[in-house]
């Protein structure tokens, strides 16, 4: 079974531009919606402490803790859950101004590569604005996981468009990066939230003029079919649904 271990921010309190929220909180918000979707697609996921904002706990100690707990676990990918701000980038945009996705992986990582462009295609559906990714060994979460590490940098969390629009899509970025783990592992992507009715047809088909359908799937089990629903809607046919029959 493939294995995540989820490592959310530790930090005491980096204020996030939506207000009275922090890097800290809404990792831990994204975690909790990005842990169904695993759950959903089969994914195993084990998750490191939640800590809480502004407390006399000692980050570091946490960080080392799910390092720790990921590589006694056994993790195929450790994915850290942070979001960035630009006070001190170097590329001369002032606090506050710079957006965009910008994930770290481990300079030199094949893996960390490959699971790079599943993530970073994913991302794109559902983000407009710049990704560009990153390639370090500085960082402990990077450099000391045996498992192959994902350091998201999800928006910048000084920037109100990007951190609002972080809040207001939580799901749809859980939902992206667990699709680009399946694609890493070469599963399937199962939607655990139930999907919209189908449209209801305009005409009534008469005998002179049949309506033409096309099967592609027939299943025991609900889920067996929502995953192939899934697939043939990512393919581009989005008004396909899923009909029952009695036998
Ligand atoms: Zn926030």
């Amino acid at each position: 079974m493939a294995k995540v271990y989820l490592s959310p921010a530790y930090h005491k309190f980096n204020p996030c531009a939506v207000a009275g929220c922090d890097e800290t909180t809404h990792n831990n918000l994204y975690l909790d919606e990005l842990e169904v979707f695993l759950t959903a697609c089969g994914i195993a996921w084990k998750r490191g402490p939640r800590r809480v904002p502004n407390s006399s706990e000692d980050g570091d100690v946490l960080m080392r803790r799910a390092v720790a707990e990921s590589d006694a676990w056994g993790a195929e990918v450790h994915y850290v859950s942070h979001t960035n701000a630009s006070t001190n980038l170097s590329d001369g945009v002032g606090q506050g101004k710079a957006r965009g996705y910008r994930p770290i992986i481990f300079q030199g990582s094949q893996r960390g590569e490959r699971l790079a462009l599943f993530m970073t295609t994913r991302r794109r559906e559902v983000y407009d604005g710049q990704v560009s990714l990153n390639r370090r060994t500085d960082l402990y979460e990077l450099r000391e996981p045996r498992a192959v590490t994902y350091y998201e940098e999800h928006v910048f969390h000084d920037n109100v468009d990007d951190a609002r629009w972080f809040h207001d899509n939580l799901r749809s970025v859980a939902r992206s990066a667990a699709k680009g783990l399946c694609d890493y592992f070469n599963l399937p992507f199962v939607e655990p939230y139930t999907v919209a009715d189908p449209p209801q047809e305009e005409e009534v088909p008469t005998e002179s003029a049949p309506l033409y359908r096309v099967q592609v799937g027939a299943f025991r089990s609900r889920s067996g079919a929502e995953a192939l629903l899934s697939q043939v809607r990512a393919a581009g046919f989005g008004g396909a649904f899923i009909a029952t029959a009695q036998q």
